[in-house]
């Protein structure tokens, strides 16, 4: 008999597993059992609470009134549109391109948004390798297949050649070119590409442009979590650009500004021609009132109430400044163990998670939990660490027990 749920409904191919082990660990917690929990991408404090904005939690408490219960614009309004401007892209000349905000449900809304509107059905999308494990769903969810470029060579540098190859490809087999980057604080590796490793990165793309149109989407959602400065990044991404290609970039308010359930994001659209611009906003605008409708009212208010004040904006920085002293500091007591007990880790700059090299990656997280109570992720190929939600006392010994697991199980 044909099922209730229909043939073609939608799996997860990819093995999402992090809030399933994060739920794991909970529950073992609740039991009494001690436990560290190193699964999800959450910014904890050293007391073991989600960090917190001030600025952030005073417009919450403020917000109940009929300017949130009321349904708002589509893609967040102007007032949203302008500060989500002047927080991102207030450090670079925007003045020869065009350009649109879409507010979206977190960063996962504006990835989704743009590959639904810019993949044609079974078109790759360019991701690397190693990557976060939710790229692959959301791709499928949009129609779209998966092509994996090699994020690191043998130096450890970014494969530029790797890119390259699967650009080229895109352009013969589909006559357009999607690239997927993660960049700064790669999700999961806290890899960010160098400026040279940029300029060949767009060097290819101008190119492929010239055959094909060509789309990058840059995933920032750990813009703010790194110490040098992205402008010059985003600056040389924007003089790239031409009629045949766009850049979106997605931003997300979660990890920014601590709102996690809040949904709170954006996808922010650049181009040279006028009309390129308004296809984007319309396209995006259409399909988000067919999925979601509107965004968060709530989420929108956080971020328009606190990015449309210069004040409010160094305030928040000097905040996130802290907050990226914290997460150096556990890298720094990670790293230094793991050189001592010769556990390689791939290269990590910043940002809430490292990841090692790992054959038999699932088996040695079985191991650690049983062994340590230690919950971490297995994905890409690796033990991926979040640094972001273990506290530096945690941290101590955690290299070389991942180590010890490691060993028993790949010898
Ligand atoms: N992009 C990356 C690389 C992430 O790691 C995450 C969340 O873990 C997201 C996007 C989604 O963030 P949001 O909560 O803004 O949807």
């Amino acid at each position: 008999m044909e099922k209730l749920l229909s043939k073609d409904h939608f799996e997860i191919t990819n093995g999402e597993n992090i809030l399933y082990l994060n739920q794991k660990a909970n529950e073992a917690k609740a039991k009494g059992v001690k436990v560290i929990n190193g699964t999800v991408g959450m910014l904890y404090s050293e007391e073991g609470h989600i960090v917190d904005f001030p600025l952030v939690d005073e417009v919450i408490a403020n917000s109940n009134d009929e300017a949130t219960l009321k349904y708002g614009s589509v893609v967040g309004g102007i007032g949203f549109a302008k500060s989500v401007m002047d927080w991102l892209f207030g450090g670079v000349d925007y003045s020869s391109v065009k350009h649109s905000v879409i507010g979206t449900l977190g960063a996962t809304g504006a990835l989704s948004l743009t590959i639904r509107n810019y993949t044609s059905r079974g078109q790759a999308v360019l991701m690397p390798s190693i990557r976060w494990s939710n790229y692959d769903s959301i791709a499928q969810q949009a129609g779209a297949t998966v092509s994996v470029y090699n994020l690191f060579n043998k130096e450890n540098n970014f494969d530029v050649k790797s890119l390259e190859e699967k650009v080229n490809e895109s352009v013969e087999k589909y006559g357009r070119v999607f690239l997927l980057i993660n960049d700064p604080c790669q999700n999961p590796t806290g890899y960010t590409i160098k400026e040279g490793e940029w300029d060949e990165i767009l060097a290819i793309l101008k190119n492929a442009s010239k055959k094909a149109p060509v789309v990058l989407l840059d995933d920032i959602a750990y813009l703010n979590y790194s110490r040098t400065s992205y402008d010059p990044i985003i600056q040389k991404i924007l003089d790239s650009l031409n009629d045949n290609f766009m850049a979106v970039f997605a931003f997300s308010a979660s990890k920014t500004l601590s709102i996690y359930g809040l949904r709170g994001g954006a996808a922010i659209g650049f181009t040279s021609s006028q009309e390129g611009i308004d296809d984007f906003k319309k396209a995006m605008e259409e399909t988000a009132r067919s999925i979601w409708s509107s965004p968060n009212s709530i989420a929108c208010r956080v971020i328009e109430e606190n990015f449309n004040s210069l004040e409010k904006r160094e305030i928040l920085r000097k905040k996130l400044n802290d907050y990226l002293s914290i997460l150096e500091e556990r890298a720094n007591i990670f790293i230094k163990e793991a050189k001592k007990v010769n556990l390689v880790c791939y290269p990590y700059v910043s940002g809430f998670f490292l990841l090692i090299p790992c054959p038999n990656n699932q088996k040695v997280v079985d191991q650690l939990i049983e062994d340590e109570n230690l919950y971490v992720v297995p994905l890409s190929g690796g033990i991926r660490v979040a640094l972001s939600c273990l506290t530096k006392k945690e941290i101590v010994g955690m290299a070389t027990k991942i180590k010890k697991a490691y060993d028993k199980i790949n010898g």
